[in-house]
Formats: C-alpha cells, structure tokens, sequence
C-alpha cells in the first residue's frame, strides 16, 4: 500500500487521482505526486528506513508507488564521500560528494527510471519509452529490459558513442532523430498522443519519474547522521532534480525524521552553452528564455528546460545562486575532481564541479557550511569530451633501460617543479607533448 493521496497542478490546485496524467486539464500546468504525510509519519521511522534495502526503496513510503518487487536495478544508496582535498583547492570547509557515478547505468537517472517503470506496469504499461539526452535512453533501456517490457528510446542522432552502446546493447528500438533534444522532446510529446499504450517517462508518467529524484535528499540526509546539510550544488538540465531535491528535504522535515527543521540552500549548475536558467537567475528575471544548446554537457543540453520556472523559484526561494561554466572550465574540473578525489564525472558533473568552484571563489558557498556537491554521471560516458587532454605520460620500447631513462628524466622534473613550487600535476600532459613533438 502506498501513501499517494492524489495528483496536485502545481499552478491552480486541482487535484487528480494518481494515474497516468502529467498535465492539468484546467490550466495545462505540472502535476505534482502528493502524499498522507500524517500516514506516512505515523509508519516511517530511522529503524524501518535502516532496515530497509540498501537501493532507492529503502525510502518507499515517499515514494510514489509500492511495489514488493520494483523494477530495480539496485538504484540509489550511492557513496556520500567527504571531499577534503578538492574543498582544499578550492578554499571551502566541509564538502561532500554524492557519487552517482556508482549507479547501476552510471548516472542518477536510474533513480527515475526505477520509479518511473515500477508505477508504468502497476498502471499496465506493456512498453517503456522516452526522448533522452543519453542517460535518460541507458536507464530506461536496461531497466526495461529487467523489468521484460518493450522499449522505444528516442535520442539526437550526435550523441557520445558509449551513450549510444549503452542502450543499444540492452536490446530494445533505439530511435536516432536528426535534430537537438529540444526536436526530440517535441517529436515524443506528439507520440504520446498517438501511443497511449506506451509509457513515456518524460512525458505521461514524468509526475511519477521525478519523485525518484527526491531520493538525493533522503540519502544525503541519512549519511550525514540524519542532518540536512547547508548548501547543494545541483546540474540543471530541465530543472526537474532540482526541484525534487528541495522537496526531499522538505518531505523528511514534514514526517518527523529529521530533528532540526531543514535549511538547505540549492545552487544550479549550467554550462554557459546552454543556460537558461542560470541567465534568468542572473537577469533577476521570472521568464527563462529558451536557448539553442551548444556544449559539450551533453546530459544537459535542454534549451527549453520544462522545470526551468520551478528550478529558479528554488533556487531562489532557498537563497541559493546559479551560474554558468565553460566547456574548457567543464574540462578542467573533469580533472580536478579526479586527481583530488578519484572520482571520474562526466561533463555534468564537470559543470557541478566547475559551478562550485565559481560560486566558491564568489563567497556564495562558503567556508563555513556543510557543503554537498551532486556528480551525477559517469565519465566512461563521455570519454570524447577529454579528448587530447589525457593519455599515456611516455610511450617507451619495452626494455629496462628505456624505463630507467624516462623515470629519471621525470624524477628531475618533478624535484625541479617541487623546488619552483609548480604543481607537478600538469606532468603527464606536458609529457605527452615533448614525446610526440620528438
Ligand atoms: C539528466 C541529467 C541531469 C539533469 O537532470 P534534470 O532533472 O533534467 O535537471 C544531470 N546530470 C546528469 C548526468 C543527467 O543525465
Ligand atoms: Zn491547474
């Protein structure tokens, strides 16, 4: 039994019973999932939480949908890691990482996609569809696959190869459309009219997709000893996480889990190639104009982000910032991420990254609060974007004495760089180069 009370626009109030719907009939606004807080208080505990599995459905009683056997694929419960050395180089106090990368398709869609397809064959759905910017396709393929559904997986024909592989292999209609996500999305919400029998995870079951996001919140809440924690750092592609982050934190508050009221401050996170939201932001503007994607952030390339208004109002309504970071700023904190912490993100998480460190150096996240930054993808996925910037430090024959010249050739230069105070982690590129220019 689940603790769904009904569907709420989210503009005018209405409300709908929880079936597959998404828009209001009144005034075409976003339906939202609401629950009997007062009932899920009265089961929901630390203990029942604890003993629950170590996946997204530890969390079920806030959860949309119950099943005894959802589709899973052990989504969630991803590692909270401290960050000492990465808040070190960037001037911060106490910082987290939540490692998304360790889900079962490497990024957090998982989390969505199992909530998603758990309420899709509850509700009789025999095909699981969606447009995607990539991660979204990997989810929903493997996760169609676990749950023995069809699935038709609509995604730009430019996308990252292993974005592409990774859906492909698990069996199911991979539709390549020539045009941007934004063309994808459009194409998609058409066909959901023409295929009512198809669950569309982003468009006729999107109310019930988003509510796994709020399992960020819930996590985080529960590995930092049940505490919220000050400030967090979210990538924003449609805004929908965003927005359910904040929620869950909210929700924890409301069914008496947490001791002290939550006061979470959320920050978003674009590149400059396709920022609508962090433009509006800093316009001081309401109306988030819709842009023509270009940058190597891929997973967040959504000119015109459905949740953009909701994201803002967030943000704002949180007191925290958003800002906008270069493709050679997302590069770059690819890197930094992974010589600091040895966590390797994908251009997403590149821009949490590359946003933290700019709302740092600003003074917007500060020193002195518990700061939780969100890597959301896997860096397998998008190999392409460090491209010439990473490779072998020296290519040598395979003799001892090649070995012993190199090695003592770097010995040199790295006591050479640790007496001119030179951060020797610029080596291996610098390498790279003076072998090949040979
Ligand atoms: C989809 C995605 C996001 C953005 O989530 P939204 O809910 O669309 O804002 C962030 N990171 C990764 C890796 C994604 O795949
Ligand atoms: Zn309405």
């Amino acid at each position: 039994m689940d603790f769904v009370s009904g569907l709420c626009c989210r503009e005018c109030g209405r409300t709908y019973p929880a079936e597959a719907l998404h828009v209001c009939d009144f005034c075409f606004g976003p339906l939202e999932v609401t629950y009997d807080y007062d009932r899920v208080g009265s089961v929901m505990t630390r203990q029942r939480i604890e003993s629950g599995p170590r996946s997204i459905w530890r969390y079920r009683d806030l959860l949309p949908v119950a099943d005894a056997s959802p589709v899973d694929l052990g989504a969630g419960f991803t590692p909270l890691v401290r960050a000492d050395r990465l808040a070190a180089e960037l001037g911060l106090g106490e910082l987290w990482i939540k490692d998304d990368t360790a889900n079962p398709t490497g990024s957090f869609k998982d989390r969505v996609v199992s909530v998603a397809l758990t309420k899709a064959r509850q509700l009789g759905f025999k095909t699981a569809a969606c447009a995607s910017t990539g991660n979204l396709a990997n989810s929903v393929a493997a996760h169609a696959a676990r749950a023995g559904m069809d699935s038709v997986v609509l995604i730009p024909h430019d996308l990252e190869l292993a974005k592409v592989t990774m859906t492909a292999v698990y069996g199911g209609r991979v539709i390549a459309v020539e045009g941007s996500y934004d063309d994808v999305n459009r194409l998609c919400a058409e066909l959901t009219s023409e295929q009512p029998s198809w669950a569309f995870v982003n468009v006729n079951v999107r109310t019930y997709y988003a509510e796994g996001s709020k399992t960020l919140a819930f996590e985080i809440a529960e590995q930092l000893g049940w505490s919220a924690p000050d400030h967090v750092v979210v990538p924003i592609g449609s805004g929908s996480q965003l927005t359910k982050v904040a929620k869950g934190f909210g929700e924890l508050w409301k069914v008496g889990i947490l001791d002290e009221a939550p006061s979470v401050r959320i920050s978003g996170a674009q590149a400059d190639g396709c920022s609508p939201v962090a433009t509006a932001f800093s316009e001081g503007t309401d109306t988030i104009r819709p842009v023509k994607p270009h940058t190597i952030a891929k997973s967040l390339a959504i000119g015109n982000p459905a949740d953009g208004f909701y994201a803002l109002d967030a943000v704002r309504s949180s007191g925290g910032s958003c800002a906008s970071v270069t493709d050679g700023e997302i590069v770059e904190a690819i890197g930094l991420l992974a010589r600091t912490e040895g966590i390797f993100a994908e251009t997403a998480g590149g821009v949490t990254i590359a946003t933290l460190a700019k709302l740092a150096q600003q003074g917007v996240v500060r020193a002195d609060e518990r700061v939780v930054a969100l890597v959301t993808g896997h860096g397998l996925k998008t190999v392409e974007a460090l491209a010439g910037t990473v490779g072998p430090t020296v290519t040598i024959a395979p003799t001892l004495e090649a070995f012993d010249e190199v090695m003592a050739a770097s010995d040199q230069q790295c006591a050479g760089r640790a007496r001119s105070g030179v951060d020797g982690t610029a080596f291996a590129a610098e390498e790279t180069e003076t072998r090949s220019a040979r």
